[in-house]
C-alpha cells in the first residue's frame, strides 16, 4: 500500500515526460507495487484525475508516466526497441491482466515480444482455449517502418488494463499483441527509410537484416522471425483472428484507413461470411461513425488512376491475409494512409482496433463459430469420397463485374514533366467525391482436386520442416507400403527472370498427372487431408501452387538433368531405337518438321532418344510428393 502511494506521488509529481531512466525506475516501482498489492496496482492514475472518456484523443489527459513516446512527443517520435520493451514490462507490472512473453529470437538475437492480455490471466494457449473466448492476434511492425500499430496497441492495452477506460473490450476476448514483429528492422532507424511517409521522424526498415520481407514469408517460413511466429504463436494459440497493421504507399486520397482480406472462392465459407457481415457490415460503419473515412484497400486497376476502379482481389499465401484463411481463420490487413500525419494514423489504427474489439465483445460467438465451421468444412472435404467435391482453389483474380464505390479523393491533374519525360500527378487538397467501380467478384484461375492425402518420402526434409512449422498433422510409416499413386510430371516450367526473396522462383505452367507404383519405407510421411490445416498441405505440396514448395525452389533438383549420353554413344542407340519402333520414328519425324530449333540442334535431337531410352532417369521432372489414391492401412502406420 505504501509503495502504491509513493508511486502515485511520483506519477503526480512527474513534471515532464519520463526519460528512459525514469521509465525504468517506474517499471521497478510498479513491479514492486504489483507485488505488494496487486489489486491496487491496477490503476496508478493519480487520484482526482478522472480517466478520459477517449484516451487516444486526449493524450494530455493520460498520466505522463503512462504516455507512450508517441504521445509524449506530440507524435513526432516513436519508441525504439529498448524503450518499447520497457513500456511492455511496465504494462505487465501495472496490471494483472497482461503478461509479457518471448516467443523466440530474431536473426540478430533480440527477443521477440508477445503481450498476452486476459482478464482471467489465461496466459497459456491451453488456459486461453479453456475460457472459450475468441483469441485475437494483433500484429504490428511486420514492416517496421509502418509502426503506428505499435503506438496504437500500447496505448490501447494501457487504456484497457491499466487506466480501465476500455476494460470492457476484454470481457469476451483474449488478446495476443506483437508490439513489434520485425524487431531487427525496427532498429535500422532513420529519417530516410520511407520516402512516401509523413512521420514519425525516424522509422524502421521494410525487410529483415538479410533482406527478407516478412510479409512474403508466411507459407514459406524461412526467416527466424516468421518461423517463431508460426510455430510458437500461431499454431500453439490458434488465434481466431489475425490483424496485421501497416501503412500503405500509393496514390493520394482522403481515406485515412483502408483494409483488406481474402474472400470468395478459396476462402472457407464461414470465414468469408464473418469478414463480410461482422467486419465489413458492422466494424467498418462503426469506424466511419468515429470520424474516419475507411475504404477497401485502394489498389487501382491502372496505376494511381481511381477511375480505373479498385481491384479488391485476394492475396497469395505468402501474405498474412492469404495465409490465415488456409488455417481456417480470418485475417484483416489494416493500412493507414502514409501521407496523413503520424498522429492521424495512430488514431485511425487505435479506433479500428476499438471498433473491431467492440464487435467481438458484442458477438464473440460469431467469430469462434465461424472458425469452427471453417475447420469443419475443410475436414469434411478431406473425408469426401467423391473427388469432384474435393476441389481447392489455388489462385484467383477479380472478374469484370463491379459494384459502385463512393470514393473520397482529392482533385489531381496530370502534368507533363520534362524531368520525368512523361505525366506526373499533382495532387491538390480540394476534395473530389465520385463513384468509381470496385471489382470484388472472385473467379478461380487455378484449382486442383485434392487427393485423399499426400505421401512424402522422408528424404525430402524440407517438406517435413514446413509441415511441422505449420502444424500440419502427419503420420509416419512403421512398415513398408507400396501402392499405385499419382505423381505430377512437370512438362513446362521456367525460372523467373528476377530474384524474389532470395529465390529464383519456379513457375510451372503445365503438368501431367501419372499413375506410378511406388514403394515407401518406414519413416516416410502420410499426410491425411481430413484436418484443419489441409489447405496448407495442398498449397505447399501441389506442383503449381502459387507459393508452394516447388515455386520456392524446394524441388529444383528434380528438374535438373543428372546423367547424359555422349553423341558417339547415343547415335548408334538412336539408330537401333528408330529401326525397332515405328511409332517413335513417326514422332521423331513430326518433331523435326514442327520444330526448326530442334531440327538444327544435334544435342537436342540425340537427347530426344536419350530421354526415351532405358538409361533415362525415371524420376526426371517428377514432383517427389505423391497424391495417394487411398489411405494406407492402419497396420502400416506408426501410432
Ligand atoms: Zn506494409
Amino acid at each position: 500500500m505504501i509503495v502504491t502511494l509513493l508511486l502515485a506521488g511520483l506519477l503526480a509529481a512527474a513534471p515532464s515526460p519520463p526519460d528512459s531512466a525514469r521509465a525504468a525506475r517506474g517499471a521497478r516501482a510498479t513491479a514492486a507495487a504489483a507485488h505488494a498489492d496487486s489489486a491496487r496496482a491496477h490503476a496508478p492514475a493519480p487520484a482526482g484525475r478522472a480517466a478520459p472518456a477517449d484516451s487516444a484523443r486526449a493524450a494530455g489527459a493520460i498520466p505522463p508516466f503512462w504516455q507512450t513516446r508517441a504521445e509524449r512527443s506530440g507524435y513526432r517520435l516513436t519508441s525504439d526497441y529498448d524503450e518499447t520493451m520497457r513500456y511492455c514490462r511496465t504494462l505487465a507490472a501495472g496490471t494483472e491482466w497482461i503478461k509479457l512473453q518471448s516467443y523466440g529470437s530474431s536473426g540478430q538475437g533480440r527477443d521477440l515480444p508477445l503481450l498476452v492480455v486476459s482478464k482471467e490471466r489465461a496466459f497459456t494457449p491451453e488456459a486461453a482455449r479453456a475460457t472459450g473466448k475468441p483469441i485475437i492476434l494483433i500484429q504490428n511492425g511486420i514492416h517496421s517502418g509502418e509502426i503506428e500499430g505499435k503506438d496504437a496497441s500500447l496505448a490501447l492495452l494501457r487504456d484497457i488494463a491499466v487506466l480501465h477506460t476500455r476494460e470492457s473490450l476484454l470481457d469476451h476476448a483474449i488478446l495476443l499483441v506483437l508490439p513489434i514483429f520485425s524487431v531487427d528492422a525496427h532498429e535500422r532507424r532513420g529519417p530516410y527509410n520511407r520516402i512516401n511517409q509523413n512521420g514519425p521522424e525516424e522509422m524502421g526498415w521494410r525487410t529483415t537484416p538479410v533482406g527478407l520481407n516478412l510479409n512474403r514469408d508466411y507459407l514459406k517460413v524461412e526467416a527466424p522471425e516468421m518461423r517463431a511466429l508460426i510455430s510458437r504463436v500461431f499454431t500453439r494459440w490458434w488465434p481466431h483472428l489475425l490483424v496485421d497493421d501497416h501503412t500503405t504507399d500509393g496514390a493520394d486520397y482522403r481515406h485515412d484507413v483502408t483494409y483488406g482480406f481474402n474472400h470468395g472462392p478459396g476462402t472457407p465459407t464461414a470465414v468469408d461470411r464473418w469478414l463480410s457481415v461482422a467486419f465489413e457490415s458492422r466494424v467498418v460503419p462503426r469506424l466511419a461513425a468515429m470520424g474516419h473515412l475507411p475504404a477497401p484497400y485502394l489498389e487501382f486497376r491502372t496505376g494511381s488512376d481511381p477511375l480505373s476502379g479498385v481491384d479488391f482481389g485476394n492475396s497469395r499465401p505468402r501474405y498474412s491475409t492469404g495465409y490465415a484463411p488456409l488455417q481456417c481463420r480470418p485475417a484483416i490487413l489494416v493500412e493507414t494512409h502514409m501521407l496523413k500525419p503520424y498522429e492521424t494514423r495512430v488514431r485511425a489504427t487505435y479506433d479500428l482496433l476499438v471498433a473491431l474489439l467492440e464487435e467481438i465483445n458484442a458477438h464473440p460467438r460469431d467469430l469462434t463459430d465461424a472458425v469452427a465451421a471453417a475447420e469443419a468444412e475443410v475436414i469434411a472435404r478431406g473425408r469426401e469420397r467423391d473427388p469432384a467435391r474435393r476441389e481447392v482453389v489455388l489462385a484467383s483474380k477479380t472478374s469484370d463485374k463491379s459494384l459502385p464505390f463512393a470514393y473520397k479523393g482529392v482533385v489531381a491533374k496530370l502534368e507533363t514533366s520534362d524531368i520525368a519525360g512523361g505525366p506526373v500527378p499533382r495532387y491538390s487538397t480540394t476534395p473530389w467525391d465520385t463513384i468509381i467501380p470496385i471489382y470484388r467478384d472472385i473467379v478461380p484461375t487455378l484449382t486442383v482436386r485434392q487427393p485423399v492425402g499426400y505421401v512424402v518420402p522422408q528424404e525430402w526434409t524440407v517438406c517435413r520442416d514446413r509441415l511441422d512449422m505449420h502444424g500440419v498433422r502427419y503420420r509416419r510409416f512403421a512398415r513398408g507400403w507400396a501402392d499405385t499413386v499419382e505423381v505430377e510430371r512437370v512438362l513446362e516450367w521456367s525460372w523467373d527472370a528476377r530474384p524474389d526473396q532470395g529465390h529464383r522462383p519456379v513457375t510451372i505452367t503445365r503438368v501431367a498427372t501419372e499413375r506410378r507404383w511406388r514403394s515407401y519405407r518406414p519413416g516416410d510421411l502420410w499426410v491425411p487431408l481430413d484436418q484443419r490445416s489441409a489447405m496448407i498441405a495442398v498449397h505447399l505440396l501441389e506442383a503449381q501452387a502459387p507459393d508452394g514448395l516447388a515455386y520456392w525452389n524446394a524441388f529444383d533438383s528434380a528438374l535438373e538433368l543428372k546423367e547424359y549420353a555422349e553423341d558417339y554413344v547415343m547415335e548408334p542407340i538412336a539408330r537401333t531405337m528408330l529401326a525397332a519402333d515405328s511409332t517413335l520414328a513417326r514422332e521423331f519425324r513430326a518433331r523435326l518438321a514442327a520444330d526448326t530449333a530442334f531440327a538444327h540442334s544435334p544435342a537436342r535431337r540425340l537427347d530426344f532418344f536419350y530421354r526415351r531410352s532405358r538409361w533415362a532417369d525415371p524420376e526426371q521432372n517428377l514432383i517427389p510428393v505423391a497424391r495417394a489414391l487411398r489411405a494406407p492401412p492402419e497396420t502400416v502406420l506408426a501410432p
